[in-house]
């Protein structure tokens, strides 16, 4: 029987073993915070591909430093409607422009985060946004392979672990693979994602039907979400819809190999690095307008011949690797779990998700006494 998941810390979930399998003999299964591949005993023939395909154990930084990096910034519309500077619309275009695939993190009907596939604007632009939740990568595998198979240019983009794993499953052919990885602080529980969702829609009566987590009308650097119902109405950033942005910043749920993550460093998986250039008005004050600033970091030749075909979509502004570095922790070592975290997760399958809210997010009310206290020490 192959070992798949023994020990949390060292299965990302990316799903390549389950896609791998010849048989269907692996499947990934819910604890109830996050997924798991599990083996069927009576189908597995101990083939071993499953193993051999995990990336998390086997695919490791090479300790090659990025080539160059660069601030980059599109439109102020493009902008508007992305995390950071909007360089993955920008590189995105360019595959869709040349009839090819691209492949990011988007909404399914029930507010899942899932890894989809888009060979127009509107399905790449449902991919526009950060969700910090755990996408599923499931159903990548089989289509990335018919995009290979049919020639067509295709990008993939997601979290370092998720760009390690298309690596290790497509081996050789992973290089016709535009790969593009953003810095990652880690992600939180699909599971508990899904219950704040269902809280959400209990407390406003309707279908959530968007969660955006940064509402860039209000700032780039503050995290303000914008929720939209099922009859178009709109709630802007209140306790209970920012708290979910807490349990991913304060990493009440971090995945437990994200604070073990090996790819937490310059080393990068993709062609390019995306992020957010945090920092950049002490690196480069003429840069920052509060639109958003995007990081690049170019990791290899192909990386840099792709970005450098964007001069004419997006405004590029060479910096270093350690500007970049200076403001991202998860470019040196990986996040660290809340000491919180097992009690958050025990109340929230004891008495549900408002009352780990309430324990320790500001939904609280010591928690708000305890932000008040400190805006007035402030003053
Ligand atoms: C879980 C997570 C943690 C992050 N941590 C950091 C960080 O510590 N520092 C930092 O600088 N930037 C971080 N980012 C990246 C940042 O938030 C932006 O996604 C990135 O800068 C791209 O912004 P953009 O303006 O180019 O485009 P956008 O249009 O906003 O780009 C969206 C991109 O994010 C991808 N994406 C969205 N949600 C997910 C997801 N759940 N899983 C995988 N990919 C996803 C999309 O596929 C697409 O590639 C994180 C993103 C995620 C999803």
């Amino acid at each position: 029987m192959p070992h798949l998941a023994d020990d949390q810390t060292t299965c990302c979930g990316c799903a390549a073993c389950a896609a791998v399998c010849p048989l269907n003999a692996v499947s990934m299964q819910s604890d109830g915070v996050f997924d798991y591949p599990a083996v069927d005993e009576a189908s597995c023939v101990g083939c071993g591909k499953c193993e051999r395909v995990c990336a998390f154990k086997q695919i490791k930084p090479d300790g090659c430093r990025p080539l160059s990096a660069f601030a980059a910034t599109h439109s102020d519309g493009v902008r508007l409607e992305s995390s950071s500077g909007g360089i993955f619309t920008a590189l995105t275009d360019r595959f869709l422009r040349q009839g090819g695939a691209v492949y990011g993190a988007a909404y399914d009907h029930a507010m899942r985060v899932t890894h989809s596939r888009a060979d127009d604007e509107a399905g790449r632009n449902r991919m526009r946004g950060s969700k910090y939740v755990q996408s599923d990568m499931g159903g990548v595998y089989g289509a990335l392979r018919r995009d290979l198979d049919a020639g067509r240019p295709v990008l993939f983009s997601g979290t370092p672990c998720e760009v390690a794993a298309v690596k290790a499953f497509f081996g050789a052919d992973a290089k016709r693979i535009f790969l593009v990885d953003i810095i990652c602080h880690g992600v939180p529980s699909p599971a508990f994602w899904q219950d704040f969702i269902r809280l959400l829609e209990a407390k406003y009566g309707k279908k959530v039907t968007d969660y955006r987590f940064r509402n860039k009308e209000i700032a780039w650097r503050r995290y303000s979400p914008l929720v939209t119902l099922a009859d178009g109405t709109t709630v802007p950033e209140n306790d209970l819809t920012g708290s979910f942005i807490e349990v991913f910043r304060y990493e009440l749920t971090l995945r437990p190999s994200c604070a073990a993550c090996p790819y937490a460093s310059l080393s990068r998986q993709g062609d390019l690095t995306i992020g957010d250039f945090w920092g950049v008005e002490k690196r480069r004050p003429a840069l920052d307008d509060d639109k958003g600033v995007s990081a690049v970091l170019v990791n290899t030749e192909t990386g840099r011949a792709v970005l450098d075909a964007l001069r004419n979509d997006v405004t590029l502004t060479e910096v270093t690797a350690d500007d970049i570095a200076a403001g991202q922790a998860n470019l040196s070592r990986p996040s660290v779990r809340s000491p919180e975290a097992d009690t958050f997760i025990r109340i929230w399958k004891e008495k549900g998700a408002e009352a780990a809210l309430k324990k320790y997010t500001r939904v609280g009310a010591k928690r708000r006494l305890k932000d008040a206290a400190k805006a007035i020490l402030r003053r």
